[in-house]
């Protein structure tokens, strides 16, 4: 397979592409700036700031545009505010909770037999405290021509794998017309029939849906879906429902993956208020994942048992169709485990 990047992809949107790179060149990095942005009395919380030395503080601004003013307990803040409670060790909470820091070939994870997870882009707009892959190697997984190259002779080597998930960090940290060559040749590899998308990119900068983006997502042979991240219903704002207004007339469908988060979305009330507005703009409920006990990240952790509480009380007042799965994934598990509601 002859590795060609085309030069020239033409831009419908130019405008709105520029734009969402000036908001990536434009991330808060300095929790100190973030939290007078939003008003917040910055002396009692320096301690906490050294925690960026973990893992760095990356906040893009439409995103912080969402946070409530003065609220340090905003639930949006909580998501990327450092603390200093990263700095404990926690027995059972390790660096690779998912065992993925061995891959099949470097950028590409082969968990399920069916799918594969290609490292389209090794970092991410934002940094969620959270995140399991706080400890990833992305340096020795960072894409590049020859990488992709050889993510793209497995995937023709494996007839079994019928679906490709675009992952990273967050794949459309990619341009368009990095993946658009990359879409391109999958297109070529006959047996992948779908093409998913896992991203929070849009949650957090509206912008990166672009026309261009939308008609490169509808064109394909590959049936395409996106898998948005979104934790809260405060994220869903009107800049984000008028992007995601283009994917849902493009007719590509929409889900929404959620982690069950200490202090953040740990309510039934507030899971299911997220899955209502979920609805609303044509975004179906899918997971919601247990918390992966990655080190650094212990505070976000809500014990199984007060999951089936919530998950009980949340069927109490959605309808089935917007509940979404309560999930865990286990490393070296061929699929993630439902957790027994009963
Ligand atoms: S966007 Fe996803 S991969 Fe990136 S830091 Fe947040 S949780 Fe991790």
């Amino acid at each position: 397979m002859k590795l060609e990047i085309p030069q020239i992809i033409p831009h419908i949107d130019k405008k709105m592409h520029l734009s969402w790179q000036k908001e990536l060149a434009n991330v808060v990095t300095d929790p100190k700036i973030l939290l007078e942005m939003l008003n917040i009395e910055t002396k009692n919380y320096l301690q906490h700031f050294k925690a960026r030395q973990l893992f760095p503080v990356r906040v893009p601004r439409p995103f912080i545009k969402k946070m409530q003013k003065g609220n340090i307990n905003d639930p949006l803040l909580k998501q990327v505010m450092p603390l200093f409670s990263e700095f404990l060790i926690t027995e059972g909470f390790i660096a690779d909770p998912l065992g993925e820091h061995d891959t099949a070939v470097e950028g590409l994870l082969h968990k399920y037999k069916h799918r594969v997870l290609l490292i389209v882009k090794s970092g991410c707009a934002v940094n969620c405290r959270y995140c399991f892959r706080r400890h990833f190697p992305y340096a020795d997984n960072s894409p590049n021509k020859i990488r992709w190259q050889q993510a793209l002779d497995y995937i023709q080597q494996h007839e079994e794998i019928t679906e490709v998930i675009f992952s990273g960090g967050d794949p459309l940290m990619a341009s368009d017309e990095h993946l658009a060559w990359l879409v391109s040749q999958i297109e070529n590899i006959s047996h992948v029939k779908r093409l998913r998308l896992h991203t929070r990119l849009p949650v957090v900068i509206p912008q990166r849906i672009t026309a261009s983006l939308v008609k490169l997502l509808s064109k394909t042979r590959l049936k395409t879906t996106m898998v948005l991240h979104i934790n809260h219903s405060n994220e869903i704002d009107k800049a984000l429902s008028s992007s995601l207004e283009l994917l849902r007339e493009a007719r590509i469908p929409l889900f929404n993956q959620s982690v069950l988060l200490k202090g953040i979305n740990d309510q039934a009330q507030v899971l299911s208020q997220l899955s209502e507005k979920l609805f609303d703009n044509g975004i179906q409920p899918y997971y919601l994942h247990m918390f992966d006990q990655v080190q650094g990240a212990a505070h976000f952790d809500v014990p199984e048992k007060q999951a089936v509480k919530i998950a009980k009380e949340m069927m109490m007042i959605l309808p089935g169709f917007l509940m979404p799965k309560l999930v865990r994934e286990i490393a070296g598990e061929a699929n993630k485990t439902p957790i027994n509601l009963a």
